[in-house]
């Protein structure tokens, strides 16, 4: 199996090679936690976790760490702005500490409800501030930084920072001229005396108390974790001219080891009606639990994601949720109907071998995920695929889709229900549906909802 990857680096599909056989090594960009993460973050979190899929599926092990950012992660990726954590400490009336732990905990609930499998370790930028300081030691041993006003500035005409492209700060109008950078593009690695003193967290450093700024983190906590190289980076495509851009610079500058990481991957954006990216800022967002409030399942947004492909945009609207909803239900009820269907033993057949390699090859394209889920739903309808092998196939594509299959339960129901959608599959196989019709009245007025399917039917308790 050869799994193909968009490279943002080389902005080309090419065939993964991971550095060592014995694992892959993944980090991903994680979340500032300073409100609820939002869907369109999710978004990228489900990018990871089907490119981590994908990975398993082709038989790599991997190693994935995410980082959280907990501090002083600037409302402007330019060094400038609001705190993040501080305003919302603020407005909250909490620590900036009791903030990031209430949403972090927020972030790992929703990504329990999504099936977004955990990374080996999550690490937080608060814990590793000693990795962050060593880092920005070594740069200034190697001739890459200078301190201006109490900061400490990461050079950038000391090392070019635009493998991932563009980027260049000062065509951006919304950013201000910081008059202590020699070049614009250059940033912060350590705070001692900015706008923010009353900035709760701080720490010692041979710079004098401070904080560090927001890039450093993660070059530092990738490279304590995975080493000085690795195999996979990700994050959500806003993520790539400034903040990546910077990540590349500082490791290499202070490891003096090229490439730090060799594949890139980034995700588009998800947008909302009006086509504006979904983000915090904007106080306009939805949430896992504001999902779940309307009466949808996590696992729905988790199959609309699966409609479009992960570099392309993705428009959310409550249509398209009902829709996957509806959709996500079928599949379920589907598995469950099958697999309920009869015993025997499993004999693959040519087309059932057919549609699984059609479906590898969607998945390792590239991740085509719409792709894949188009296949699944064609080995569903094909009436000439055993039920058995349907299940069997479901299975393991639920290996990237990730959905869980194998432990949906088909909750018991008492006899006298069966009994009675029982008696309507009967009649409605005879075509009596003044009978089957009125007995599903029945059905709903005990609790149970019961959808049809070509010969049987799927029992629900409302
Ligand atoms: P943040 O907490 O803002 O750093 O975001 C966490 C992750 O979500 C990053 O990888 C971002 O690039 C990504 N992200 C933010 N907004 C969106 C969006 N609207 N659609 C997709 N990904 C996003
Ligand atoms: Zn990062």
């Amino acid at each position: 199996m050869t799994l193909k990857l968009y490279n943002s680096l080389t902005k080309k599909k090419e065939l993964f090679k991971p550095i060592s056989k014995r694992e892959v090594k993944i980090y991903s960009c994680g979340p500032t936690v300073y409100n609820y993460i939002h869907i369109g973050n999710h978004r990228t979190f489900l990018m990871s976790d089907f490119l981590k899929r994908a990975l398993k599926f082709n038989k790599h092990n991997i190693k994935h760490i995410m980082n959280i950012t907990d501090i002083g992660h600037l409302t402007s990726d330019a060094d400038s702005g609001e705190d993040k954590m501080l305003a919302a400490a603020k407005k909250e009336r909490k620590s900036v500490w009791d903030i990031a732990k209430f949403y972090t905990d927020a972030f790992k609930n929703d990504l329990k409800s999504l099936n977004i499998i955990a990374p080996n370790k999550f690490t937080r930028a608060t814990e590793h501030i000693r990795a962050q300081i060593t880092m920005i030691k070594r740069l200034e041993k190697n001739g890459f930084t200078y301190i201006k006003d109490g900061n400490v500035y990461f050079d950038t005409s000391k090392y070019s920072n635009k493998k991932l492209g563009g980027g260049n700060i000062k065509q951006r109008a919304r950013v201000k001229k910081d008059p202590n950078k020699k070049q614009q593009n250059d940033f912060v690695l350590w705070f001692t005396k900015s706008k923010f003193q009353d900035q709760d967290m701080k720490w010692d450093s041979p710079w004098g108390l401070g904080y560090p700024g927001w890039h450093i983190e993660c070059s530092a906590m990738a490279t304590k974790f995975l080493g000085t190289q690795f195999d996979i980076h990700t994050g959500g495509e806003d993520l790539k001219q400034i903040h990546h851009n910077n990540e590349i610079a500082q490791s290499e500058a202070a490891t003096s080891q090229k490439p730090w990481v060799n594949y890139w991957v980034h995700g588009a954006f998800l947008v909302n009606k009006n086509k504006g990216k979904m983000a915090r800022s904007s106080g306009d967002f939805v949430t896992i639990p504001n999902l779940e409030t309307a009466g949808f399942d996590a696992l729905d947004f988790r199959y609309l994601t699966l409609g479009t492909h992960y570099r392309k945009q993705m428009l959310f609207s409550e249509t398209a949720l009902k829709s996957a909803q509806s959709a996500r239900k079928k599949l379920f009820s589907t598995y469950i109907e099958l697999r309920s269907g009869g015993r025997g033993s499993l004999k693959s057949t040519k087309l059932g071998d057919k549609y699984f390699k059609q479906f590898t090859d969607s998945v390792n394209d590239d991740l085509n995920l719409p792709k894949a889920l188009a296949t699944t739903w064609a080995v569903l309808n094909d009436k000439k695929v055993p039920d058995k092998e349907k299940v069997y196939l479901l299975l393991r594509f639920d290996n990237i889709f990730g959905f869980n299959l194998r432990k949906l339960k088909s909750k018991s129901i008492p006899f006298r229900i069966k009994r009675l959608a029982e008696k309507r599959l009967k009649a409605r196989l005879k075509k009596d549906f003044k009978t089957a019709d009125k007995l599903r009245k029945m059905l709903k007025a005990k609790g149970y909802e019961i959808e049809d399917t070509i010969k049987s039917y799927v029992l629900k308790r409302k």
